[in-house]
């Protein structure tokens, strides 16, 4: 008898046919205390920022001025999430997340300096610092007299990470390292940098160490930085090592551990990036809203036109979305609980659902979209990198169909092997169906919602596992299927973290009322969005595409003379 998998992340479970209601609910809320931290912290922003920060000029001389990091170093910024006895402000991940997406709102290139302190630079110290390591560090990186950078991509090798070509070998009580880094934000000003690399010597499955350098360490040097499309006040940094010499006490957590520390490291770097997602697109929307009233057209503001406000109103549900997913998946980080999937969706949805935000933003403002001095253009460059970092869209796409799915997939494998098997499968599958009813989330007048979700939730589970049962090994080759699947689940996760928020809504009238306008359409989008990619995974014409790209790479080009 194969006991049917329970697993632990909201994702995990939808897959496998279950709602984790005691995981989506309550909705997470910042204790009161951290609450009144992000208020104030926020406010000495938005005062300081309305003052020094000028995001045009940052991004024309490709700076961030002193004074400006200057002063977030002395509201504790750079410390927000070091603990208290290193001279941080010891506040959570969901105190960052809030805190970083109003810096975004302001000037995205200041969220890409702090989260590449914190988020990344100084995450894995955090998670797998010895105390000697902490304390030597943590403390001037926390007044942000030192900054914090994490060096994991290299020329030959992002996405694919275990193929990092930079070495480092035993040489006597250390460490010898050789290779090279691109495009390390901070690089360029970083006094202590998380740097991954091979370690042949070590007998473990995981090739990498992660070690923490010091510009100082002979043999290492800095730029030079690349030429960016957006986010110019922060450089992209090449590091090189030469023969670097690293003390044995400079390794971050194990030899042979260093992937699973990057891994670790970036699955948390993913809901900053939601956040800071959700921060441009609020801004976006503000732009978009005072544009449409001002400008005349036709005899009318482009407000009063249908189609503006379609883009104005979609803008508006991708942000709900958006944070709502964030701050569901930020919860189970707070927790303790497995937030991987939920972060990586986070992230994906975040990042399209701010690029086609911003783009609509441009398309509104017309020809002022396209040129300066207006902000638009510049909103747009800046949004783009976040479908690439920090796992592109498609790594990640990958990776929610893989590890979300995995408990089902194992599950599956097992019962397959007998007969009984597969007639426990069949009876366990039928009374796991009927877990998808969301009681609590029914109530508080939301039933239609809920029951749109349930059924979802129901159907994902169904066609993940038939998919799972037709494709077998070969699903990882059939990457636009895994996709469909990926999106299926985004839009489960979606209308699960929607309906959570809704459902803490349930005490404040007016609010619930708002948020209930806003949903009401995203679950028709998503609903349609799912249906489609649900009839595409047993109909479609995938082949077609392939033999379609294949004649473009044979001739090079468009095939066609
Ligand atoms: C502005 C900026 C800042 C950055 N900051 C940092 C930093 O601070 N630290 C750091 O370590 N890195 C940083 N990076 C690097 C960034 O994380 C990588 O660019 C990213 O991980 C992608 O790697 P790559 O560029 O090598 O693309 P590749 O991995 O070569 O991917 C190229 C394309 O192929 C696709 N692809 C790859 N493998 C597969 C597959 N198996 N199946 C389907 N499609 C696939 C990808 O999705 C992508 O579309 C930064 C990059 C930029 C542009």
């Amino acid at each position: 008898m194969c006991p049917y998998p329970r697993p632990d992340g909201i994702v995990k479970a939808l897959f496998a046919g279950q709602v984790r209601e005691d995981l989506l609910l309550p909705y997470p809320t910042l204790d009161p205390r951290q609450a009144a931290k992000v208020d104030s912290l926020v406010a000495s922003f938005n005062e300081m920022a309305s003052r020094l920060v000028d995001p045009r000029a940052i991004d024309r001389t490709e700076a961030i001025p002193d004074a400006v990091r200057q002063a977030m170093a002395e509201m504790g910024l750079f410390g927000l999430t070091i603990p208290e006895q290193y001279g941080g402000l010891g506040l959570g991940i969901g105190a960052y997340a809030r805190v970083i997406e109003a810096i975004t709102h302001v000037c995205p290139a200041l969220m890409l300096l702090l989260g590449a302190h914190l988020s990344i630079g100084l995450k894995g110290l955090l998670l797998y610092g010895s105390d000697e390591q902490k304390a030597r560090y943590l403390p001037r990186l926390a007044t942000g007299e030192a900054i914090a950078a994490f060096a994991l991509t290299e020329p030959q090798a992002g996405s694919d990470a275990q193929s990092i070509q930079s070495v480092a070998v035993r040489d006597g009580t250390g460490w010898r390292l050789n290779g090279s880094k691109i495009w390390i934000s901070n690089g360029d000003i970083a006094s202590m940098v998380t740097v991954f690399a091979r370690t042949p010597e070590v007998d473990s499955k995981d090739p990498l160490t992660a070690f923490l350098l010091e510009p100082s360490f002979a043999g290492y040097s800095v730029g030079p930085h690349a030429q960016k499309m957006g986010l110019r006040g922060n450089n992209a940094t090449v590091l090189r090592f030469n023969d670097v010499r690293i003390p044995a006490e400079n390794v971050l957590g194990e030899p042979g551990q260093g992937f699973r520390v990057a891994v670790h490291v970036l699955n948390s770097g993913r809901l900053g990036l939601a956040a800071s997602c959700t921060g441009t697109m609020k801004h976006c929307l503000e732009l978009a809203v005072k544009w449409a009233k001002e400008r005349k057209a036709f005899g009318s503001s482009i407000a009063e036109y249908e189609l503006m406000q379609r883009k104005v109103a979609q803008m508006a549900v991708d942000i709900l979305v958006t944070e709502s997913m964030a701050q569901v998946a930020t919860g189970l980080a707070e927790k303790g609980l497995d937030y991987e999937v939920e972060a990586a969706i986070a992230k994906v949805y975040a990042s399209e659902a701010m690029w086609k935000t911003a783009d609509e933003l441009v398309q509104m403002a017309g020809g002022r979209g396209y040129v300066g001095p207006f902000p638009y253009e510049r909103i747009l460059r800046d949004a783009r990198v976040e479908r690439i970092f920090e796992g592109t869209n498609e790594i990640l796409r990958l990776f929610i169909v893989e590890q979300g799915g995995k408990p089902l997939a194992r599950y599956l494998r097992d019962v397959s092997k007998t007969p009984q098997g597969m007639l426990e499968w069949s009876l366990s599958r039928l009374s796991h169906l009927g877990a998808a009813s969301l009681v609590s989330l029914g109530q508080s007048g939301l039933s239609e919602l809920g029951r749109v979700f349930a059924e979802t939730a129901g159907s994902l589970h169904r066609a993940t596992a038939d998919t799972l049962r037709r494709e077998g090994k070969k699903l990882a080759q059939r990457q636009v299927q895994v996709a469909r699947l990926a999106d299926m689940a985004m839009d489960a996760y979606g209308m699960a973290a929607v309906l959570s928020r809704l459902q803490s809504l349930a005490g404040n009238a007016a609010s619930l009322e708002a948020a209930k306008l806003i949903a009401e359409p995203y679950f028709g989008q998503a609903k349609a969005r799912f249906e489609s990619n649900r009839r595409g995974l047993r109909h479609n014409d995938d082949p077609a595409w392939v033999k379609v790209s294949r004649l473009a790479y044979e001739r090079e080009g468009y095939p066609l003379t």
